[in-house]
Formats: structure tokens, sequence, C-alpha cells
């Protein structure tokens, strides 16, 4: 049988063809051979992590309509979901960072939209990081960037960043497919690690297109990959589309793990659930404040999961939970 072949060969420690990847993911998501999928990915990853799993909390310092207009996203002024622009003082973004040391998450994730003031967040992130465990490892969640300010954020303190480049990036959204990866060259000229991930996946993304998104994650060797599902805004035009089921996203996210070197320890699924865990996701979000899949205020509220939550998915699904801070960054 074709899987059985093509799982050889990740066990050998191959990296597998575009044209693999893309047999794996043509698979029906509730076959045995994707079982056999989603269990050799969960076997790989619990390898390279060792079997512990990571959990990354995430805290918004601002919410505003953006004019970047991913139609994904609920800040996308086009959405039309929040008129109001609010943002965190110091004090309170410190705060929610500290609350996720206590909570146990093993890095912790700033984020603001894309068209905040670059000076702005990173006088806040300093603030930040001086009321952090020096071992805490803070990450930049931030629009595109040049190399300067890419200098910058790992001036300010932090260890690396997440960027993706979306599934019909310039199409979908209003940025630039180039400058999404110039950026991606920029953070890891500055020295930063870059974790990524295949997304926001819906039903008409083909398995080519996947295929092909995997390949690029897979190319600068980033902290971690993954996969995560584009979950409906309610009432925008993208809704329409649907929704993938959490099963055919675990099959996305355990061929994204087989489809990495094995450099590449992390493996992350958004948002949280056993199916992804079981299938080789070794990595969660907590978040708080504004999130881009929510249409509350405060995602504490609505869709966000907590520091607890998340590792209490990952011990349902038997896998351990890495105490400490995150080694998914030491890959380079
Ligand atoms: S995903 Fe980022 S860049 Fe796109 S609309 Fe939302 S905040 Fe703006």
């Amino acid at each position: 049988m074709r899987t059985k072949e093509i799982l050889k060969k990740t066990r050998s420690g191959d990296v597998l063809s575009k044209e693999e990847i893309i047999y794996l993911l043509g698979l029906m998501p509730d076959s045995p051979e994707a079982y056999m999928v989603m269990a050799e990915a969960n076997r790989l990853s619990k390898e390279l992590s060792e079997g512990k799993a990571e959990v990354r909390a995430q805290f918004a310092i601002n919410l505003a309509p953006c004019s970047c207009n991913c139609l994904f996203c609920s800040f996308a002024t086009v959405n039309g979901v929040f008129a109001k622009e609010t943002e965190l003082t110091p004090e309170q973004a410190v705060a929610y960072a500290r609350q996720f040391e206590i909570d146990g998450a093993n890095a912790v994730f700033m984020m603001s939209t894309a068209q905040y003031p670059f000076a702005r967040f990173v006088e806040v992130a300093e603030e930040v990081r001086k009321n952090l465990k020096p071992e805490t490892i803070l990450i930049a969640n931030v629009g595109d960037l040049t190399l300067k300010n890419a200098i910058r954020l790992k001036d300010a303190g932090f260890s690396g960043v997440y960027h993706a480049l979306r599934l019909r990036e310039g199409t979908d959204t209003d940025l630039s497919a180039e400058k999404r990866k110039q950026s991606i060259s920029n953070f890891v000229e500055a020295g930063l690690k870059v974790g990524t991930c295949v997304e926001p996946v819906g039903p008409e993304h083909t398995n080519g297109e996947l295929a092909e998104m995997i390949e690029f994650t897979a190319s600068f060797n980033p902290s971690y990959s993954g996969a995560a599902r584009r979950i409906p805004i309610p009432g925008t035009a993208i809704a329409k589309r649907g929704v993938i089921s959490e099963l055919r996203m675990a099959q996305i996210v355990a061929v994204t793990r087989l489809g990495m070197p094995r450099s590449v320890i992390g493996n992350c699924t958004h948002e949280p659930c056993t199916l992804g865990a079981i299938a080789g996701a070794n990595l969660f979000w907590a978040e708080v404040g504004a999130n881009p899949r929510d249409i509350e205020e405060k995602t504490e509220e609505g869709r966000g999961e907590t520091v607890k939550s998340c590792q209490s998915i990952f011990h349902e699904s038997n896998w351990d939970v890495w105490d400490g801070p995150s080694r998914y960054y030491n890959n380079r």
C-alpha cells in the first residue's frame, strides 16, 4: 500500500516530496490510512519533543479595525465587526504577561494588529520584558517589518516571532505575499526564531495549495510549523465558504508534521483540540484580549482557551506537558 511506503520513508528521516504530501492529504480523513498517518505523526512528534507538548499564551496589546482586510480576520475593516480602537496600558500588558508566567505558559506572545505603531509596540514590550523572569521566552506577533525594525524587536528582548504567509495571501488579503516572505527573511536575518503555520485552511483549498504551503514553511526551518483551520466570523462573506472538520484539520496537522525536517520540533494547531493532539500537534495556544477569530473584545469571554485548558486537552490526548521555557526555539 502506498501510504505504508511513504510512512516508511518518513520513519527513516527522509523528507517527503510534494507529490507524496499531496497523496497523504488526498486520503479520506476517516480512512484507516489517514489514521495511520496521524499515528505516525503523533509518534514522530513525541520522539522529537520527548513526549512533552507545550502551551504558548498570547495577549493582544490593541484592538482596532485593520485596513489590511484579511477576509478571515475579525479586525478587518471590511468585516465591520469592531468599530472602535482600544489599547492596553503598559501596566495591563505587564499584568497579562506575568499571569501567563504564573499559569505555566512555555512562552509568552505579544500581539498587535498590523498597523499598530511599531515604536509604541517596542516601548510596551520593553516594559513587559523588564517585568518577566529572564528565562521567560517572549515572542512577537506583528505585521510585516523591515530588517531594521526586526533588529529592534530582537534588541527589545524578543526571542522570536510568529509570522505566516497565509493561504491565498494577496487574494483573500490586501497584503503582498512577497512582502510576507521578505519579512520572514528579515526576522531570520535579525536572529529571531520564526514560528509559522499553514493557515487559515478552508474547504476551498486544494491539496496542491496545502502541499505548496507545507513546503514553503519547511523551506526556512521554522521553530514550529503546523496547521489551523479557518474559523468563520459570523456575518462575513468568507464564512459562506464553510469550515473544515476537526478531523480533516487533524489530518493536515499530521501531514504537515511529516512534511517538515526533523530539525523542526514544534507542530502547532489552532484551535486546541484532542484530535489535533493525537494527530501530532505538540503546541497549543491560550489567548486573552483581542483575537482575530473572535467577535468578543476579550476572547477570554469567548473562544479563547486558558493555559490550564490547553494543558488539560493535551493530558486527555495522552501527552505530558513541558514545565519550563520552550525548547522548540533551539533548532538553529
Ligand atoms: S490578520 Fe492582521 S493584517 Fe490581516 S486584517 Fe487582521 S490584524 Fe490586519
